[in-house]
């Protein structure tokens, strides 16, 4: 590596990139992970730091994202669990959406999708955007009280929702998202006493939509 990029102590965090069976790099996160830490930058938000110096390039951190969904415009040609792209599919035979490589991505993915494959179902033949999927994984998620890897370093709840940075056209749009997610999730949750507690939908909604980078952690695009 020339040395110019060594002196650079690039940053790496691979929190966006698809699943992995094979983890190679898991055993060797250790040692790396405990010199990361969280940090508040006044007006710019939260981010992770690193206390000591590493090689440029060095990979710091990979895990998988708390939630993920592909997107509408690759249903159907992407695995819903490992996110690979391929020919040939299994799908669900029950919603007839949601697409797997095999038997085990599909058993592997049926925690997450289990409770969207009837809400899937239940909107037929429309499908809902791929914001309202998203949150729909979500609150599915916070309501198995399942924990994930990536909360080590940031929980959902960490995130900032920044909704008072909102124009009034975008709170309007999150405001239509949210009453769309109503809809679709209405088979599975009929009213806010089924959601979890202490969720409130629109700042959900602005969590994943309002920053690009915040989006990244949680919505892949195969
Ligand atoms: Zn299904
Ligand atoms: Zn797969």
């Amino acid at each position: 590596m020339a040395p110019a990029a060594t002196k650079r102590r690039h940053v790496i965090l691979e929190a966006g990139k698809p699943l992995l069976r094979q983890r190679p790099f898991r055993a060797a996160l250790g040692p790396v992970k405990t010199t990361m830490e969280k940090f508040a930058s006044p007006g710019r938000g939260n981010g992770l730091r690193l206390s000591k110096a590493v090689k440029a390039g060095a990979l710091l951190y990979r895990e998988e994202p708390f939630a993920y969904a592909v997107t509408k415009k690759r249903l159907g040609a992407a695995c819903e669990r490992c996110l690979r792209r391929k020919e040939r599919l299994l799908r669900c035979s029950q919603c007839k959406v949601a697409r797997y490589c095999d038997a085990r991505c599909q058993k592997e993915a049926w925690e997450d999708h289990k409770r969207e494959c009837k809400c899937i179902k239940s909107v037929e033949p429309n499908f809902p955007p791929d914001s309202v999927r998203l949150v729909g994984r979500i609150i599915f998620k916070l309501l198995r009280q399942s924990t994930c890897p990536s909360e080590e370093l940031y929980s959902f709840s960490d995130l900032q929702s920044n909704v008072e940075k909102l124009s009034e056209e975008m709170k309007e749009g999150l405001g239509h998202l949210a009453k769309t997610l109503q809809l679709y999730l209405k088979v599975e949750i009929q009213d806010v006493s089924q959601l979890p507690p202490a969720l409130d939908v629109f700042e959900t909604f602005a969590k994943v939509s309002v920053k690009p980078d915040t989006r990244q952690l949680y919505k892949l695009t195969p």
